[in-house]
């Protein structure tokens, strides 16, 4: 049976210029904190206009940061405002981004109170898609992408649905560590736990938060 799937999409933001500007011309770098470390822009500004935004050194977390490092740096420059949208999922880089940006426009002579102010903004209207599909996966985390990957492999069509701004979950920050007792691998090491320390160290690690039955899942 085919399960009808409607996206809404979100509407689109245009935000239309203060049109406060009186910069001296030049590029001019800042730095701001981010996650992982000090994020550093470079700001080409001409007399009257932010002509562009670039990421020149960073440290984030690779992919999570990604969205706001490809996004937030252009729409300072086609809103030519600070006052534009952080990306889900990676407001502190994009904070990082826009702090360093609203310093290096400081520095230029921008006019920042008019550049943060809350834009006039036009709101395109939503739109509803319908999409018919065989199995829905909501979220993509390790979890979501791997019961995609198996039903498309099973032969269905899938689609699935993420909320934040990249994919990937809690699962991109996983140490890699694979809980397990008696594997071959730990055998192989020499290396012995049992159920209830395996369990025991889950519940510890989570103060003892964890649904029972399946964290017992989670470890045989
Ligand atoms: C710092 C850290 C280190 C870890 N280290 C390890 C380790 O070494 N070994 C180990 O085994 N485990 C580790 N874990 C735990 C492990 O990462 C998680 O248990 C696992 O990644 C969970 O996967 P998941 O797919 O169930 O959830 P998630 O990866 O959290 O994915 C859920 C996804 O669903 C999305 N979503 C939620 N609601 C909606 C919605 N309404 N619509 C669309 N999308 C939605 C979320 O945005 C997210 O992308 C660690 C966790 C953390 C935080």
């Amino acid at each position: 049976m085919k399960k009808n799937v409607f996206a809404l999409l979100l509407a689109l933001m245009l935000v239309v210029s203060s049109g406060a500007m009186a910069m001296t011309a030049g590029t001019y770098e800042a730095e701001a904190q981010g996650m992982m470390g000090m994020v550093k822009v470079a700001v080409t500004v001409s007399e009257n206009a932010i002509e562009s935004v670039e990421v020149v050194a960073q440290n984030e977390t690779p992919g999570l940061s990604d969205p706001a490092i490809a996004n937030v740096p252009a729409a300072i420059v086609a809103a030519q405002s600070l006052a534009v949208d952080t990306a889900s999922g990676a407001t502190v880089t994009s904070n990082a981004i826009l702090a360093a940006a609203e310093a290096a426009l400081s520095a230029a002579g921008a006019d920042i109170e008019a550049l943060k102010a809350a834009a006039a903004v036009e709101t395109a209207e939503a739109k509803t898609i319908e999409i018919t599909t065989d199995v829905v996966v909501l979220g993509a985390g390790g979890a979501g992408v791997a019961a995609a990957v198996e039903a498309y492999d099973a032969g269905a069509q899938v689609v699935l649905l993420e909320k934040m701004g990249v994919i990937g979950g809690t699962t991109a920050t996983s140490q890699g560590m694979v809980g397990a007792y008696e594997s071959k691998y730990t055998k192989e090491k020499d290396v012995h736990y049992t159920f209830e320390e395996m369990y025991g160290n889950l519940m510890n690690n989570a103060s003892y938060r964890l649904d029972p039955a399946l964290t017992a899942i989670t470890i045989e």
